[in-house]
Order: C-alpha cells, then structure tokens, then sequence
C-alpha cells in the first residue's frame, strides 16, 4: 500500500509586484526525508519556506500536509507542521520554560501533556541547564536551541527549518545534524535551507537547488563532490 505523503506541493509560486519571487514548484516528501532546500540570498528559499509554514499566502498553487489542504484548512495542517523561521522572535523578558508553555498552548498542548512535552524538548535540544534563563541572556546557538526546540514541541510530522545552521560553531552544527537524524529516524519529514552544500552533504536525502526563484537541479548529492550542482546525481532542469 502507498504510504501517505507527509508533504505534497503542486505549482506554488508567489510574486511580489511584478518579481517572480518563486516559480512553479511541485513537490512530495514521504516520511523521514530530508530535503535541502539550497540556493543563493535572493533565491527564494525564504518565500518556499514561508509558504510551506502557513505564513504566507501563494500566488498560485497548493500545498498539502499529511492530506490536509494548508490554505483550505489551516488550523488541522499547521499543527502538523514545526517550524523555525530564518529570523525567530524573541521575547527576551521571558523565561525558557515559560516561552516553551507558551508555544505548547499555542499548538494545542495542555496540562500533563504540555508539561511532559515541555520537559522533553528541554531534553533533546541540551537546553537543561539554561531552563530558566531568559531568552534575552542567552547565545545565538542557544536562541537557535530554542527556537527547533518549539519547532520540535508537538512532534511534527513535518519540520521546517529556514537557514538553522546560520552563525553556529562546527560542534553545534554537527549537534544539529545530529538531532534532525533522529527526528527524521522516527518518521519526521524535514525541509532544510541553506546556502552552504557542505552543510546539507551528510544530512539530506535530497536537495533543490533555487536560483532567481526557479528550481535549478534537484536530486541527490553524491559523496565526495565539492560544490558544483554538476557533479551531483539527479536531474537537471532548465
Ligand atoms: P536569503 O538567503 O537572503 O534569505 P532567500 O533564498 O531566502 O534569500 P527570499 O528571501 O525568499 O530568498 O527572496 C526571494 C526574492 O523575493 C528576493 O528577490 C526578495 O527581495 C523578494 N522578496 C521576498 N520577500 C519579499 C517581500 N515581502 N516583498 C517584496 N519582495 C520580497
């Protein structure tokens, strides 16, 4: 039996003003892909991801999480979506715990559920010993900590991560990779920008390469390759 799409895109594409800020994408992502999303500033990745998150409302096209119309049904689609915009908010008055509950409610968590769901992010994401810092005091590997962790909190099946490798030390972002790889393991579908091929090498299953807004190559990336989309496996598209 076909299992179910966690992701299905068909023809989105957005424009401000006259720019084609993205083109005609069709996509599908089953569980535990891992798709990187690569292109130069300017490329589009941004508007994809926004799109993709509910954020921003297409010029054309649909998009379709676990079979839920995003834009025809938003409230049942997001809650099956994580994601961590390129720039997250902060609320630095505010304590990790507290912003996490927050974030919980927000996505429908309550009580015993919300407080186990809490605890277990701080877990995952090496956040236990600045659990009640607040947001304002904390690194920017730290606030990136944060933010997949209330990306991670309602165990999306659908992560969506804009650029989360930016301003991160190799450890941190070797620790990143880490912690996709399991969610991915235990059936998450993720979406990763970056403008950095070796950042996704090791980790996606898959990448598409945006420039100007059009998909330029997607496939999969062959070990050992530098940075040409050339030398990589998959389809060229013109
Ligand atoms: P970066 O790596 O710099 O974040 P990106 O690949 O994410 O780049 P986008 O931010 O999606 O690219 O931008 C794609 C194009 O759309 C750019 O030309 C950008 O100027 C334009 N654009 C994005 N958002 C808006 C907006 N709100 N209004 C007008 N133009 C926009």
């Amino acid at each position: 039996m076909p299992t179910q799409a966690v992701l299905e895109v068909q023809a989105l594409g957005r424009q401000f003003g006259g720019r084609q800020a993205l083109r005609e994408l069709s996509l599908r992502l089953e569980p535990g892909e891992i798709l990187g999303l690569l292109g130069p500033n300017g490329a589009g990745k941004t508007t994809c991801l926004q799109m993709l998150a509910g954020q921003l409302a297409p010029s054309r096209g649909w998009v379709r999480i676990l079979g839920l119309d995003l834009y025809g049904s938003p409230r049942a689609a997001k809650r099956r979506l994580g994601y961590l915009p390129e720039r997250p908010p902060i609320y630095p008055d505010l304590r990790l715990g507290e912003y996490l509950h927050y974030c919980g409610r927000l996505r429908g968590l309550r009580d015993a559920g919300l407080r186990s769901a809490v605890a277990a992010v701080i877990r995952e994401c090496g956040l236990e010993t600045v659990s009640r810092r607040l947001l304002g005091r904390l690194s920017k590997g730290y606030r990136q900590r944060v933010g997949l962790a209330q990306a991670l909190l309602h165990d999306p099946a659908l992560l969506l991560l804009d650029e989360p490798g930016d301003g991160l030390d190799p450890l941190q972002s070797r620790e990143l990779r880490a912690l996709i790889r399991r969610r991915a393991e235990r059936g998450c579908a993720v979406v990763f920008s970056s403008h950095r091929l070796d950042e996704v090498r090791h980790l996606c299953t898959s990448v598409l390469m945006l420039r100007d807004g059009r998909e330029l190559y997607r496939g999969t990336l062959a070990s050992g390759i530098n940075t040409a989309p050339d030398s990589a496996q998959g389809t060229r598209v013109r």
